[in-house]
């Protein structure tokens, strides 16, 4: 923590804050430059709070150099993590495809996309049974019943499943239900909702809200983690900006700067991160080539038919296309065969 003085602190002001903060333990260095005085705090910052060293007429500004975050930090844990779920082994150099519908709307419907992203080398079906639709008139999803259609679709063909939870309410149905939990970007920040999945133990898909921040991201992980049971993959899905030309921009920065950060595994999701089919074959190959660990896309059999984000639903046809040319992208890519970037 810095904090910043006004020019004209004086000299036993400062020497008052200095004893205060140091008699609490801290290591309390003055640092000048010119005019400018700041003291740099180091050492156990809990119980310290900016509010209170901003009630002091002499302070002019607190800076906080700590990160939001701990247990998706890799600070604290250096390696990637590595999960293996429903067989499938996620980070660590491995890619998933997580492939299905925006909302499961019938049972042929999900059964034919099911079996139709499985040939094509789909790891993981997705398909929405609670759906967050911005308004209250548009289809809501199947619910109970979604989620039993799905069930259905990942016996007969094997996928196991990723859907999203949109209340407490259904944490245990979900925990036992699905493979992967889902938290959408729009309750991303919903605590109490974070913590329930966490102390579930299923694995959970965290999709970056609209308008959070990485560090926001990661310090949503936490809330999960330290329940201590769930692993938690990231999912970069789009953010709202000024660019109305795509429906989110896909922020593919995020993906390096995440796997800086964090040692948790990376998930991009083209469809809702771009609102249009055609945007999302060049944007899941810009993914991997960025270090994506997987990539969540919406296919639909018959997307002009979609009773949801029908505009950014590839066909089957389309997704076996982009599904070979992300093998064999990953092969340019990772040619020493470690699975790893090599920058
Ligand atoms: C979805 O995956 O269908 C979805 C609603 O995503 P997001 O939460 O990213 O909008
Ligand atoms: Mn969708």
């Amino acid at each position: 923590m810095i904090i910043v003085l006004k020019p004209d602190a004086t000299k036993e002001q400062i020497q008052t804050i200095r004893t205060e903060l140091s008699g609490r333990g801290l290591l309390c260095q003055e640092i000048r430059g010119g005019d400018a005085c700041m003291l740099g705090l180091a050492g156990d910052l809990t119980g310290i709070s900016a509010d209170s060293l901003l009630r002091r007429a002499f302070v002019e500004r607190v800076v906080s150099v700590s990160e939001p975050y701990r247990l998706a930090g890799r600070r604290f844990h250096p390696q990637d993590s590595v999960y293996e779920i429903a067989g499938q082994k996620i980070g660590g150099g491995a890619f998933v495809i997580m492939a299905g519908p925006c909302s499961v709307e019938s049972e042929e419907q999900v059964l034919s996309i099911a079996r139709d992203v499985k040939r094509s080398g789909a790891n993981f079906l997705r398909g929405g049974a609670f759906k967050p639709r911005s308004s209250p008139y548009s289809f809501q999803g199947l619910g109970l019943d979604g989620l039993e259609l799905l069930k259905i679709a990942r016996e007969k063909t094997g996928l196991p499943l990723i859907s999203e939870i949109m209340s407490q309410e259904y944490a245990e149905v979900f925990g036992a239900d699905v493979d992967i939990i889902q938290i959408g970007a729009r309750n991303m920040q919903n605590f109490p909702l974070l913590r329930a999945v966490g102390r579930l133990g299923k694995p959970v898909l965290l999709k970056r809200g609209p308008s959070c921040t990485l560090d926001e991201l990661l310090a949503a992980a936490d809330y999960i983690l330290m329940e201590g049971k769930s692993p938690v993959l990231l999912c970069e899905r789009g953010i709202r900006t000024f660019e109305t030309a795509t429906r989110n921009t896909l922020d593919l920065s995020a993906v390096p700067v995440l796997k800086k950060k964090s040692h948790l595994p990376v998930i991009v999701d083209p469809s809702h991160g771009t609102g249009y089919w055609d945007l999302v074959y060049p944007m899941a190959l810009a993914a991997v080539a960025a270090g994506a660990d997987g990539l969540m896309i919406e296919v639909h059999n018959q997307p002009e038919k979609a009773l949801c984000d029908g505009q950014q639903s590839i066909t089957p046809v389309l997704f076996d296309r982009l599904a070979r040319k992300l093998r064999q992208l990953r092969e340019i890519i990772h040619e020493d065969g470690s699975g790893k970037n090599e920058w």
